[in-house]
C-alpha cells in the first residue's frame, strides 16, 4: 500500500487544500500528515505571539479534523528551517513514505528549506508541490516581455483577464479514508511565546472563517467601497489572519464572492473587494520574482540612500501610541491590544513613521510582524514599501499623508480615536484631532502628549532627505 505524507505549513485546513486533496486522490494509499514547528526560525523573524497562538489553535483543530478522516497528524519540532530536512528524512524513513505532498511557500528561506528537503529525500520519496496559497501561480501573470509587473494596475488587469478565462476551482474536503477514523496523536505545544487572540476578532476554526466569509459576501461586500476606509465601521472582511495561516484559501474567497456577486470578475458589485485579493496576489508574485525583498531591500534602488534618523525615543513613542497625533496613537494601540490594524491606518501609521519621523521603514515592518496576528512577509513588506515610497506605489515619492487631515477624513467625529485613546474622551467632536489646541483654549490639562514633531517641518525634512538620496543615485 503506498504511503503518502502531507506536510502542512501555512495551509491549516482540510477544505480546498491542494496538497491534501492530491495525497488523498489514490483511495488505496495510506495518508499521513505532519506539521513541523520551527521556534528558532520564528524567533529570527520576530513572529507575533498572537500569530503563534493562532497557528497552535489551528494545528490542534486540524489534528482533530484529520483524525476524523482517518489521517493522523504528527506535530514535530525542528529548531529552524535548516533542521527540517533531517526531521522529514527520518520521519519518511521510519514510516516508509513513498510520496511527499506540500503547498508552496514563496519566501526565500522557505524555498531554500524545501529545496534542501527535496535534496535530502533524493529519489526515495517523490515530492510534489502545489500553488495553493494564490489564485494564480507566481510567474503566470507577466508583461509582454515575460517580466513581472512593477505596478499594480496593469497587473490587476492582466490578472482579471486570466481569472475570467480560467477561474480556479475550489475543492471539497477529502473523503474519510476507508480504514476509518484514527485517534488524534498527543497534543504538542510549541516552544514559543503565545498570546491569545480575541475570539470576537478572529474566532478559531475553518468553519468560523467560512461563516465569516459567507456573511461578509452576503451582507457587507456590496458596501465595501463606501465603508472600507473608516476604521470606526466594521466595513472590511476581517479575514486576513485566516488567509495568512491558510485556514482559508483565496479560491474559497473568490467563490464565496462570486456566489453572491456573480458580476465581480466583470467589474460589477464585489469587484472592489476582489481587487484587494489581487493586491495580496500582487505582493506574492512580486516577492517570488524579487527574492531581495525577503532580505528587506528596497524595491527602488535609489531609496536605499535615504539617510534615516536613528531616534529610539520617537520610535518608542510611535510603537506605544504616544506621538501626540491621535489617529496614529489610536491605530498603534489597536495593533498592540488586538494584533490587527485597519488597512487605512496601516497606511497612515506607516507613512507617519517613515515620512514624519524619518525612521527606516524596516523598523516599522519588523514591529508590525512582531505584533500582527495576520503578519505576512509579502503583504507587510509590500505595504511598508508602498507607504515609504521605496516600493511599487504608482504615486510620486513626495506625496505625504498629513496625519491630522487623515484623521479628520476617516474618523471625522473621532469615535475610533476616543475608543483607543480614552484620555481624549473629554475632547468633543472634531477637536479631538488637535487636542492640544482644545486644551489650550479651554485651560484644560490633558494627560496626553503634544505632537512629538510638527508635521509641516517634518514633511520638509523628509522631502529633503528623499531628494538628496535621489540626487546621489
Ligand atoms: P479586507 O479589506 O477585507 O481585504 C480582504 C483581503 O485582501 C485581506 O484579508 C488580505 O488578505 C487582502 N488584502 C487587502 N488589502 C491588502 C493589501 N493592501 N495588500 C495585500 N493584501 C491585501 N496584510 C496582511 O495580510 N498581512 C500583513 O502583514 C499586512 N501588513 C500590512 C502593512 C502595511 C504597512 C499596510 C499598508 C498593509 C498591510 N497589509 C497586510 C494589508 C492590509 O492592511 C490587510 O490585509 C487588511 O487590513 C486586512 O483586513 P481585512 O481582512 O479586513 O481586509
Amino acid at each position: 500500500m503506498p504511503i503518502h505524507l502531507v506536510w502542512f505549513r501555512n495551509d491549516l485546513r482540510i477544505h480546498d487544500n491542494l496538497a491534501l486533496a492530491a495525497a488523498c486522490r489514490n483511495s488505496k494509499a495510506r495518508v499521513l500528515a505532519l506539521f513541523i514547528a520551527t521556534p528558532g526560525q520564528w524567533r529570527l523573524h520576530n513572529m507575533a505571539p498572537r500569530q503563534a497562538w493562532f497557528i497552535q489553535q489551528h494545528v490542534d483543530m486540524l489534528q482533530a479534523s484529520l483524525a476524523a478522516k482517518g489521517i493522523p497528524l504528527r506535530v514535530l519540532a525542528a529548531h529552524d528551517f535548516a533542521a527540517c530536512a533531517g526531521v522529514i528524512k527520518t520521519y519518511c524513513a521510519d514510516n516508509d513514505v513513498d510520496a511527499l505532498f506540500y503547498n508552496y511557500q514563496y519566501e526565500l528561506n522557505e524555498r531554500r528549506r524545501d529545496a534542501a528537503v527535496e535534496k535530502a529525500l533524493g529519489d526515495k520519496v517523490l515530492c510534489q508541490g502545489f500553488d495553493d496559497s494564490v489564485l494564480l501561480a507566481p510567474g503566470s501573470i507577466t508583461t509582454g516581455n515575460h517580466a513581472m509587473y512593477k505596478v499594480f494596475t496593469p497587473f490587476s488587469k492582466a490578472f482579471l483577464h486570466r481569472l475570467r478565462e480560467e477561474t480556479p476551482m475550489r475543492l471539497p474536503a477529502p473523503q474519510a479514508r476507508e480504514s476509518g477514523a484514527v485517534k488524534a496523536p498527543a497534543h504538542c505545544r510549541f516552544d514559543y511565546p503565545q498570546q491569545e487572540v480575541d475570539a470576537q476578532l478572529f474566532p478559531v476554526g475553518e468553519m468560523a472563517a467560512l461563516y465569516r466569509l459567507r456573511q461578509f459576501c452576503r451582507h457587507a461586500a456590496k458596501d465595501y467601497l463606501a465603508q472600507r476606509d473608516f476604521p470606526a465601521l466594521n466595513g472590511t472582511s476581517l479575514l486576513s489572519a485566516y488567509l495568512t495561516v491558510g485556514v482559508l484559501s483565496p479560491r474559497q474567497c473568490l467563490h464565496g464572492l462570486l456566489a453572491e456577486h456573480p458580476g465581480a470578475l466583470e467589474g460589477d458589485s464585489g469587484a472592489v473587494w476582489l481587487n484587494q485579493l489581487i493586491w495580496r496576489e500582487f505582493y506574492r508574485h512580486l516577492l517570488t520574482y524579487n527574492p531581495a525583498l525577503c532580505c528587506h531591500r528596497s524595491f527602488i534602488d535609489w531609496t536605499e540612500k535615504v539617510k534615516w534618523r536613528n531616534n529610539a525615543k520617537a520610535l518608542r513613542a510611535w510603537q506605544e501610541g504616544y506621538t501626540g497625533y491621535p489617529i496614529i496613537d489610536a491605530a498603534m494601540r489597536q495593533l498592540n491590544a488586538t494584533g490587527w490594524m485597519h488597512n487605512r491606518l496601516r497606511m497612515v501609521a506607516a507613512s507617519f513613521l517613515v515620512k514624519d519621523l524619518l525612521i527606516d521603514w524596516r523598523e516599522g515592518e519588523r514591529y508590525f510582524i512582531s505584533r500582527l496576528v495576520d503578519g505576512d512577509l509579502a503583504a507587510n513588506n509590500g505595504g511598508w514599501q508602498w507607504s515609504a515610497s521605496t516600493g511599487t506605489d504608482a504615486s510620486p515619492w513626495f506625496r505625504i499623508f498629513n496625519p491630522t487631515t487623515q484623521g479628520l477624513r476617516f474618523d471625522a467625529q473621532g469615535d475610533f480615536i476616543r475608543y483607543w485613546v480614552p484620555e481624549l474622551n473629554v475632547v468633543p467632536g472634531k477637536a479631538v484631532h488637535e487636542p492640544w489646541r482644545w486644551a489650550e483654549k479651554n485651560g484644560y490639562r490633558l494627560d496626553y502628549p503634544r505632537p512629538i514633531v510638527e508635521h509641516k517641518q517634518a514633511r520638509a525634512a523628509a522631502l529633503a532627505a528623499y531628494q538628496a538620496a535621489r540626487k546621489n543615485k
